[in-house]
């Protein structure tokens, strides 16, 4: 016997209604060269509808790929809701990647538009010529200079500015393509992940829930996460659907400015990569902030070093913990500390709010054993690979081949290497390619990384194994001492550190002091650069 509830479509229109009909009051606040630029929801759905007649007279067809190519503004905003209720798909380009990778992608989505901040224009214009799917180009903002290589090309605000400001949207599937974005491609080319809206859907819910992140109504939330980066981790979508307020940073990324946006705009929750936050830190250990209106950062992409929850403590701010991928959405596992773990002492509860975490509602998960395909124990000690299933998990890649060995059984492959606790709490020890294999046994990249930034005198530090002639291979560390102690912190200081704290076999062979870790397009440790930096650091 089937249920007897409506087949009711679950779509970005229904989000976008909701904003525009119960929460038109409601603010987008951007920060701009001029200052903060703030509206309603009221006037970004007038100018979200004016953009969709603005597609439409620009011939553009449901299920044509229209791609964006810039940073956290409220015109982002209004590109991320036309177009999926228009029936395009958005593609949302991350401008930090090489001028080949992005060739490749926009060749390989077929992108038909593309919607460039006014100064990114010389990055595109460097790969324009190579882009023959790429009819229109829309400029948002001021460029440095009157745009040479891009034709046709016509500026955001004229390109709406005549156009009627109510679109009647087209009934779509849920399960239509809503948006699609490229993981940065570790390894091999970048490969499209495709999200309906039905996925989008579901997954803004879980950001709402109470046990993820909790996003409502009363937030301010500021997505410093780019919107490039796995849609901003379903920030945007979210707060449009749940009517929170939403603060976008635009360029100004560096900690002091987030600090300075912070505290004006009241943020509530905000939500980056551990990098962003490291640095926040180093800026409220030197200046006070009043951050009374915060209640949490969501913090993941990578692994959030202990030391960091606790230094935030110390300043009164909670950091949670998640963790996902572009492949789901990306919400997957979010730390809370449960019930019954609140009276633990607190050294204990920093530890659990170190790992990441419970699946959210609607995320199924797995870690097995790679040789055996068996459930490894939950004993917080076995590893294995964690696979994840669910409603907002891809399934496949777009018009790729090689999915077969990512996707197995209904199960996603996340090539992240892990424990489980009795609770059922997850604990990444590390990606299967950034395991340090030490005659043949395995060392923890993130387990040392993490060990190190706890030292007083550390700012950053990245593991990464490179060849031994003996032991096939042996973890280096690179570290970043904090500003005021650059010159003043020794090799063996951060060895004698460690000691105590792990087995002797897992102690770095080298300790290099550098000015920086090499960052990924989204913020990330590029262990791929230091590997290859240091590839024979120890060959001898
Ligand atoms: P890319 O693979 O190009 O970095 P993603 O942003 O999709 O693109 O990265 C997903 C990966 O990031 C995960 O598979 C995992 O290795 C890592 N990651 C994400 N969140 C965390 C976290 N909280 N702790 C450790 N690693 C994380």
């Amino acid at each position: 016997m089937q249920g007897l509830m409506m087949n009711y479509p679950l779509t970005l229109q229904h989000a976008f209604n909701r904003a525009t009909r119960l929460f038109y009051r409601k603010e987008v606040v951007t920060q701009t060269e001029e200052g903060l630029h703030r509206y309603t929801y009221a006037d970004w759905g007038k100018r979200t509808m004016q953009l969709a007649n603005a597609l439409k007279e620009a011939g553009v067809a449901q299920g044509d790929r229209v791609a964006t190519f810039a940073w956290n503004t409220y015109r982002h905003l209004e590109l991320y809701f036309a177009i999926p209720c228009y029936g395009a798909v958005l593609h949302t380009l991350n401008i930090r990647l090489f001028p080949e990778q992005l060739v490749y992608i926009v060749n390989d989505a077929e992108d038909r538009v593309i919607f460039v901040d006014g100064d990114l224009v010389p990055a595109l214009e460097q790969i324009a010529d190579r882009l023959p799917t790429v009819k229109l180009y829309v400029v948002m903002g001021q460029p440095p200079y009157q745009p040479q290589k891009l034709h046709p090309v016509v500026d955001y605000e004229d390109f709406i500015a005549t156009q009627p400001t109510t679109y009647a949207w087209p009934e779509l599937d849920e399960n239509t393509a809503a948006a699609m974005c490229y993981t940065s491609g570790t390894t091999g080319n970048p490969k499209g992940v495709v999200y309906s809206h039905r996925s989008i859907f579901l997954h803004s819910m879980g950001v709402g829930l109470a046990d993820g992140p909790g996003l409502c109504e009363q937030d301010r939330v500021l997505p410093v996460v780019p919107m490039f980066h796995a849609n901003a981790w379903g920030f945007p979508h979210a707060g449009v659907m749940m009517g929170s307020s939403i603060v976008m940073p635009g360029r100004f990324l560096d900690p002091l400015r987030i600090a300075q946006l912070m505290e004006k705009e009241r943020v509530t929750l905000a939500a980056g990569v551990p990098t962003i936050w490291i640095g926040l830190l180093n800026v409220l250990e030197k200046e006070q902030f009043d951050f009374s209106s915060l209640r949490a950062i969501i913090s993941g992409g990578s692994a959030v070093p202990q030391s960091l929850i606790e230094g935030l403590a110390r300043k009164n701010i909670t950091i949670i913990h998640a963790w996902g991928m572009t492949e789901t959405s990306p919400l997957a596992s979010l730390t809370r500390l449960r019930s019954y773990q609140r009276d633990l002492p607190a050294e204990e509860q920093f530890r659990i709010r170190a790992k990441q975490g419970t699946v959210v509602p609607g995320v199924d998960f797995r870690v097995v054993n790679i040789e055996s395909g068996e459930e490894v124990p939950w004993d917080g000690q076995t590893f294995g690979e964690l696979q994840v299933r669910g409603p907002w998990v891809a399934r496949a890649y777009y018009k790729d081949a090689s999915s077969g060995e990512k996707f197995v059984d209904g199960w996603l492959r996340t090539g992240d290497v892990a424990v489980v606790d009795a609770d059922g709490m997850i604990q990444l020890v590390d990606r299967t390619k950034d395991l340090v294999k030490s005659g043949g046994e395995w060392i923890s990249s993130v387990e040392l990384e993490n060990l190190i930034m706890g030292h007083p005198k550390v700012l950053e530090a990245c593991v990464v194994g490179v060849p031994h002639p003996k032991w096939s291979e042996r973890p280096i560390a690179c570290v970043v001492p904090k500003p005021e102690f650059a010159g003043q912190v020794s090799a063996e200081e951060i060895l004698e550190f460690l000691r105590p704290k792990v087995a002797k076999w897992w102690l770095p062979d080298e300790v290099i002091f550098v000015e920086a870790i090499p960052k990924t397009s989204v913020g990330k440790f590029d262990k791929k650069v230091l590997r290859a930096q240091y590839e024979s650091r120890l060959a001898s």
